[in-house]
């Protein structure tokens, strides 16, 4: 069976010298964690890692860097011998399947790792590039080419095209433990997103109103859980009947106020769930003057409510580049189903857009409504999502993966 080797760049690692190490571990078990029980090998060396397995698991990679975040970009390599005539026949190759994806000029950049090498750096370039230009294929182009072909000394050589691009950002792991509170709509998970590319491990939180909201809408949720826990290894998600809290808010509080005093009921509800699962704060998709209960006083009196920090990564971001990232990470088309995660029996015709936080507290009090928030939390239940799940899906291989054996 042949053998697929493929290079990620890792990304901000490089810069945090002090971190390095734990976040080089962090990425490499994150990567090992996605590919678990299959026959691949993951390992890092020198800013670069080397993911190798049998053909059979070649969907099962890709699928795991084109999710991985940590990385900048990743791409199949060629395994060559390490001689000049190995070299070149790989850059021609290389060069050939530019050209049929529609390249038209080139550049070669070669690293030698290995000293010992009997050629310099420019001195393969030149070889290999000799080959390209006998034979027409492409021509170079050293400030914009259409393709950089890479090629690599090493214990090994590898030759490679730049060619997807991942993530980013830091390795989930990294940066601490966050809840999101996950509802149907387009923001919530991009805002899960967005902290996870900041190295955070991503709990969601999803309040129900059922019968006022439907079985699909919690489905919904489900989905985009699982799509959120495709970045963040895995994610839990806690769902918990919120319909009883609702129900008093709308007997008690008037309605101008309802949505404000359900969002302080939420971050209630949260900074419990996030004493359980031990996370550091909670994460909204709130963005400033989206909708009434986003202006910056209402955002205040959210934000009161709540004992932990409240993070709201899509703050300053409009619509657009919202969607635009919802749609790159594939929550976009789940999240425009038509089920809502609100009913319109709890929303009120006109909002209050500047309220005070005095007014707000005094208005909560009156719910009395801690016992029922408590309740809730503990009558909630809890699902988990895994990348894992997703990539094994796309193992084609044996029932019982042969380990592998890889050359050092
Ligand atoms: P989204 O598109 O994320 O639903 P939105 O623009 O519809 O956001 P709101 O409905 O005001 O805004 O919700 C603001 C934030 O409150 C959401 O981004 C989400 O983090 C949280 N939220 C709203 N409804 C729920 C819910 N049913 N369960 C959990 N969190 C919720
Ligand atoms: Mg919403």
């Amino acid at each position: 069976m042949s053998t697929v080797t493929y290079l990620a760049k890792l990304g901000e690692l490089t810069l945090k010298r002090s971190n390095k190490r734990e976040f080089e571990q962090r990425l490499t078990a994150n990567v090992r964690q996605y590919l678990k029980g299959l026959p691949v090998s993951v390992q890092l060396r020198a800013g670069r890692m080397y993911v190798e397995g049998p053909e059979s698991a070649a969907a099962a990679i890709e699928f795991t860097l084109a999710h991985m975040i940590g990385i900048t970009g990743w791409a199949r390599a060629r395994v060559c011998e390490k001689n000049i005539a190995s070299i070149t026949q790989a850059v021609y190759e290389e060069a050939r399947e530019a050209q049929a994806a529609g390249a038209k000029t080139y550049k070669i950049e070669t690293r030698r790792a290995d000293k010992g090498f009997p050629l310099t750096s420019y001195e393969i370039s030149r070889e290999a590039a000799g080959a390209v230009f006998d034979s027409g294929i492409l021509q170079v182009d050293v400030h914009r080419p259409d393709a950089v072909i890479r090629v690599e000394v090493r214990d090994r050589c590898f030759v490679y095209c730049d060619k997807h691009r991942s993530c980013r950002g830091l390795p989930v792991g990294t940066g601490g433990k966050g809840l999101l509170l996950l509802s149907g709509g387009i923001d919530s998970p991009v805002a899960g997103y967005r902290m996870m590319r900041r190295g955070m491990k991503v709990d969601c939180l999803y309040f129900h109103a059922w019968p006022y909201t439907s079985a699909e809408a919690q489905q919904k949720v489900e989905d985009l859980a699982a799509v959120l826990a495709c970045y963040g290894v895995s994610t839990h998600i806690h769902i918990a009947p919120f319909t009883e809290v609702q129900m008093r808010i709308k007997e008690r509080a008037p309605e101008a106020y309802s949505t404000l005093l359900l969002r302080m009921c939420m971050m209630k509800a949260a900074n419990l769930v996030a004493e359980h699962i031990h996370a550091d704060c909670i994460i909204t998709g709130e963005s400033l003057g989206q909708v009434a209960s986003q202006t910056v006083e209402n955002l205040a009196v959210t934000e009161s409510a709540s004992e932990r920090p409240l993070l709201r990564p899509l703050i300053g971001l409009d619509k657009e580049e919202i969607i635009q990232t919802a749609e790159e990470i594939g929550t976009y088309p789940i999240s425009i189903l038509p089920y809502e995660d609100c009913c319109v029996l709890f929303s009120p015709r006109h909002p209050v857009l500047h309220a005070g936080i005095q007014e707000a507290n005094r208005l909560y009090a009156a719910l009395d409504a801690d016992g029922l928030i408590r309740e809730a939390v503990e009558k909630r239940c809890v699902k988990r999502f895994a990348a894992a799940g997703r990539v094994m899906e796309r193992f084609a291989g044996a029932e019982t993966p042969q380990p592998l054996t890889v050359q050092q």
